[in-house]
Order: structure tokens, then sequence, then C-alpha cells
């Protein structure tokens, strides 16, 4: 892309603007910040701009950048002006979308290329952590990014070396207008790609499969069929009809997680790697923070820190990655307003759940029509401990887990400081 970048417009002030920002700092370039949330727009001047840089938060349709396209301005992301400046990084980039599992599969192909002692650095960034321009430009490094539907729907062709799209369902549809465009947005993921890679397990993604197999070598993978690269219903993984191994034992749990498993296996094996080297540096990796996290094993108690299950969809995955244990389940917060509804099949797996926030009373009202046993403990402190005291009275391995199915605004900044929180507790228990 040849942009002139003698004065970029950026819209918007928060992570991604800033970063922006700071780099039209270092690399002296004029550049005007216009923060969406307090500045008026129109108060600004197109006259001298050469270039938009927009924010994922912003629309397309917002009136900036309508304007600056009428004026033939091109409006670009910072994925776009990282890639304009450094054309030969795509060559070494793997990008990576979908509805669920972006930041699980995004870190894990991280950690595979760190762990696996290449030539070279390997870097995380964009949608996850760091945004793209403050990563170091480094001309034999592994480039890992996470992208959202919306950098992607504002972004131009990426050109990058691989990408894999992991599922679709209906989110962020009063953005994208329907699931149809939204399927679209997802799919620039591929403009210019060399390893195009689609898990096909969902209607959505499946649909997108068969409109684009017939021109473009897209390399399929699946959790429900088999494909290029598969995982069967016992969870052994294969390429083609070669089994490689079994994902039972890893230590990432959960069925789901088996589709980020193996699309970052998938990626990391286009890129040159052995399967026995990638299998090695996956049994390494313990899967972020505050998703199924394993904090600590007391006795014959173990700690989960699930605290971004903020609705009942999310709950159910971890029930279903540990409804052979003995469940002790801190429930509650902000409800979503499907309250607990995609848990009633499940309920029967949990021995006892405590319950936390504004969600307390409601909840204890639909556990009791269940018969489900369980304790309104109002705080998040109040529960853990009730919980590790049962938990210790049966001898059984029990799991104490914190998967609320629900939003923590109610007493908590957010997700992140209701986990630090849980796990600050079990690490003093
Ligand atoms: P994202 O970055 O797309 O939000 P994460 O990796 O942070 O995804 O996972 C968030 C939550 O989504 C997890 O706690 C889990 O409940 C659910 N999840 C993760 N991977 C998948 C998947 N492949 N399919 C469906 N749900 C998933």
């Amino acid at each position: 892309m040849n942009l002139n970048l003698d004065h970029i417009l950026i819209l918007g002030a928060g992570k991604t603007g800033l970063s922006v920002q700071k780099w039209c700092m270092q690399n002296k370039v004029t550049c005007t910040l216009w923060n969406g949330d307090c500045d008026d727009h129109s108060n600004v001047k197109m006259e001298n701009v050469t270039c938009v840089v927009i924010s994922p938060g912003l629309k397309p349709s917002h009136p900036l950048p309508k304007a600056a396209k009428q004026l033939g301005i091109p409006v670009i992301t910072d994925i776009d002006l990282f890639f304009s400046k450094n054309p030969t990084v795509s060559n070494h980039t793997f990008g990576i979308t979908g509805t669920n599992g972006k930041s699980t599969t995004t870190a894990l192909l991280h950690h595979i290329f760190y762990n696996t002692n290449q030539k070279g650095n390997a870097f995380l960034g964009g949608n996850i952590g760091t945004p793209i321009l403050d990563l170091p430009v480094e001309s034999v490094a592994k480039y890992v990014i996470e992208l959202s539907s919306y950098q992607l729907e504002l972004s131009h062709r990426l050109n990058l070396f691989a990408a894999v799209l992991l599922n679709l369902t209906p989110d962020h549809l009063e953005r994208h207008g329907s699931m149809a465009q939204y399927s679209i947005d997802k799919m620039k993921i591929f403009d210019g790609c060399q390893y195009p890679v689609i898990c096909i397990d969902d209607a959505y993604t499946l649909d997108a499969y068969n409109n684009v197999k017939k021109h473009h070598n897209f390399v399929a993978i699946s959790c429900t069929q088999k494909a290029d690269y598969y995982v069967d219903d016992r969870g052994m993984l294969f390429i083609k009809e070669a089994p490689i191994a079994s994902l039972t034992d890893m230590p990432l749990k959960g069925k789901h997680n088996w589709q980020n498993i193996l699309a970052a296996f998938a990626l990391a094996h286009i890129s040159g790697l052995s399967p026995d080297l990638i299998v090695q540096a996956m049994q390494s990796f313990k899967g972020l923070n505050h998703r199924l996290q394993t904090v600590k094993k007391l006795s014959n108690v173990t700690f989960i820190n699930d605290s971004k299950a903020t609705n009942a969809e999310a709950t159910e995955k971890a029930i279903k990655a540990y409804h052979d244990k003995g469940l002790y389940v801190i429930l509650g917060g902000r409800a979503k307003e499907d309250g607990l509804k995609s848990l009633y099949p499940l309920l029967h797996h949990i021995k006892k759940a405590y319950l936390i926030g504004e969600a307390a009373d409601n909840f204890s009202e639909i556990l009791k029509a269940e018969s489900v046993p369980h304790t309104i403990s109002h705080t998040l402190s109040a529960a853990l401990k009730s919980a590790y005291q049962d938990a210790l009275k049966v001898s059984d391995e029990n799991v104490v887990l914190l998967s609320p199915s629900c939003a923590s605004f109610d007493q908590f900044k957010n997700f992140e400081e209701r986990g630090d929180l849980f796990c600050q507790i079990v690490n003093n228990l």
C-alpha cells in the first residue's frame, strides 16, 4: 500500500490510537489525535490530512472516515500501517480470528513458536496484549496476531503468511448488521494469505469454506469430521489420516479447547515445525489467566479460575471440562439476560453452588427449583472459603470453580480484577 504519511489523523484515543500516536512521534510523522469520547467531530479539519488511521471501536459509517473517503484520503488501521511500513513482516505473520477462542489460540501458537528454539523471536499482539505498532520489527521473527471482526472490517489486504478462522456464531451484529456481513468481514483475514485455514465445525464457517474452496486452496480443519487436520471424538489429532497425539492429556482442558489446539497445531505445522516438536511445546501451555486457569491444588481440592465466564454458555464449557470431579461452583455477579439457562441440563453435576453479587437471590430461586444444593455467600471471599471447607470434607478429587456466568461490574472493575482476587485468596489459603 502506497501511503502519503505527511499528516496522519488518528481517530480514537484508546489503546490503539495512543499506540499510533506514539509511533508517529517516534517516526517524526505529524499527527492529530481525535478523541472520539470527548472531542466534537465537527471541529476536525481535513485540509492537510494525508491519511486517516481509524481505531477499531469506530464504525466505518462514522462521519469522519466517511468525509475522509469522500475527499480521497485513505482510511486505514494500525495493522495496515504496520504492514505498509514493514511489508516483508506479513510473510512471517500468522493471523487468528473467530467469534470464540481467539486469545487462547493466539497465545498457544505464540507459546509453540517461542518454545521450539527456532531462529529468531516470536511476538504476540494485535487485539490481544500489545498493539501491533508497539511490537519490535525483526526480519526473522514470527508474528502471531489476534484480529477482531472490527479490526478486519476496517483493514485492507493483509497478505498474511497463514491465518485461521476458528468459528462464527452470532455476535456483534449491531455493528456488522447481519451474519452474512459479519462473515464477510471475518473472511477478510484471508485477503492475500498464502495458507488460509478454516475450521468447518459450524454452519457459517462451513458455508464460507464451501464458497471459497473452488477458487482457492483452503486448508480445512475440524473437530466433527475428517478434514486436512482433524480431531476425532476421542480427542485424537490427525494430519490427513495419520494419528499424531491425544489431546485428552494436554494441560489445556475442555473440549472447546480442542478446536483451539487443532488450529494452533495446523498453523505451526504449516510453518514447517515437526508434529513432535509442536506437541512437546503444547505440553507446557497452561492456558490464559481467567480461562479455566488452574491456580493451585491443596490436598484433594483443585482451584480453577474461570472469571472470564461472564455468561452461562462459558460456564457450560467449564462444567463439561470438570464434570468427572466433585464440583463446587461459585456463581453470580451481574446476570446476563438469559441467566443460567444453558446450564439447566448440567446442573446435576454441581455438588454445591456458592452465590455472590446481585444475581444471588434470583440464582437461588432457580437452583432451589432444580434441587441443587447452594448457599448465598454474597462475597467472593466468603464463597471461596465455604467452598474450600465443603470440598475438604469429601475425600474425592474436587474442584472449586469460579465460573460466575455473570458480568463482574456489580462488585469489581472487570473480570480480571475478580479473577485476580480469587487467585490471591487461594494463594493465601
Ligand atoms: P476470545 O479471545 O475469542 O474472546 P478466549 O480464548 O479468550 O476467546 O476464550 C474466551 C471464552 O470463550 C473461554 O473462556 C471459553 O468459554 C470460550 N471458548 C474458548 N475457545 C472456544 C472455542 N473454540 N469455541 C467456543 N468457545 C470457546
